[in-house]
């Protein structure tokens, strides 16, 4: 199907974009990879009046390091992180942007547009959520950080106010004897997984010091296991350990059946992930290499 008629603009400044955003109104949608809005238009799901390009802006795509925090850029695209050397420094990080759909979607779609997008299926909320995210957000009235644990407030929503654009995402480098790994199980491919889980661990002594997990595509936002990091905390990561976390993680998603499968499926996908990611990210914690992707059916 064909998008309804729009009206398109050619933003040269971020500062231009949120002016256009605020003077089109509510009707006015912000265009990056255009990997979520596109379909949802032909689908004639989102009927924006008006789409404001970004991708003229110059010196939007960037992934940097600055003291103790990473920067990624509104129009940082999904294999620029797949590719940075900077960014494998944080394996989560490298394992989620390697393993959203296939080149093409990768190549076009943006850090920042999933996670203005807010889907509940989107890989970079819950792996950034397992770090310390802040969204800097960027309107008429100036710019605010917002750290991500506020930032997405339900599916398909979040704090942005109809003018206002992600201009950066901002995190904090882990502490040292850190490690994460994210993990989904996916039908092919091109398509969101069924279930994943984003764990990043620290470790002290041979004991988990901190563990935090998010659930991604298994409830409307991603969902933190707090039972599932209570389980390991203090702990060291042995096979009863991470059984008992992947057990409360189990416990803790809320899928619902469809197509991707039926919501016990998806809750045994959790239990299998959680048992993968944890024993990954401990690994890694403790300065080993491991590579990994998502497991394809
Ligand atoms: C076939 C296919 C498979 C996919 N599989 C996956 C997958 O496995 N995992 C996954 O995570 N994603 C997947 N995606 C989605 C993909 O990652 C998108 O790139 C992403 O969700 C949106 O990024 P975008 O840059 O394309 O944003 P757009 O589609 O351009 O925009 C999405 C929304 O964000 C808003 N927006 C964009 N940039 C900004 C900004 N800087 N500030 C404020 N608002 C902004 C737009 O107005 C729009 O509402 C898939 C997409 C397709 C087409």
């Amino acid at each position: 199907m064909y998008p309804r008629p729009f009206h398109y603009h050619r933003a040269s400044s971020l500062k231009e974009a949120a002016t256009l955003l605020a003077e089109l109104g509510e009707e006015a949608r912000p265009l990056a990879g255009g990997q979520s809005l596109i379909p949802l238009m032909k689908l004639r799901f989102a009927n924006p009046s008006h789409l404001v390009d970004l991708n003229f802006i110059p010196g939007l795509s960037y992934v940097k390091q600055d003291a103790g925090t990473f920067r990624f850029g509104p129009l940082t695209r999904h294999a620029e992180v797949e590719h940075s050397e900077i960014a494998a420094r944080i394996p989560i990080i490298h394992d989620c942007a390697a393993g959203i759909a296939d080149v093409q979607v990768r190549n076009r779609g943006t850090m920042a547009g999933s996670l203005a997008e807010a889907d509940p299926s989107g890989d970079w909320a819950p792996v950034l959520l397992t770090l310390e995210t802040q969204v800097c957000c960027l309107g008429p009235k100036g710019e605010r950080p917002v750290p991500l644990a506020q930032f997405i407030e339900d599916a398909y929503t979040t704090v942005l106010d109809p003018d206002e654009l992600i201009s950066e995402i901002a995190v904090k480098a882990p502490p040292t004897n850190s490690g994460g790994a994210y993990l989904g199980f996916k039908r092919c491919a091109p398509v969101y997984p069924s279930a994943a889980v984003a764990v990043q661990l620290t470790m002290e002594d041979g004991l988990c010091r901190e563990a935090r997990i998010y659930l991604a595509a298994v409830g409307l936002t991603p969902i933190r296991a707090s039972e599932a990091e209570a389980a390991l905390a203090g702990r060291p990561i042995d096979p009863q350990t991470t059984r008992a976390a992947a057990e409360a993680a189990r416990a803790t998603a809320d899928p619902q059946p469809d197509m991707r499968g039926s919501a016990d499926f998806k809750r045994q996908l959790i239990f299998t992930l959680t048992q993968r990611a944890v024993d990954v990210a401990a690994r890694r914690a403790c300065g080993e290499h491991v590579e990994v992707s998502h497991i394809y059916a």
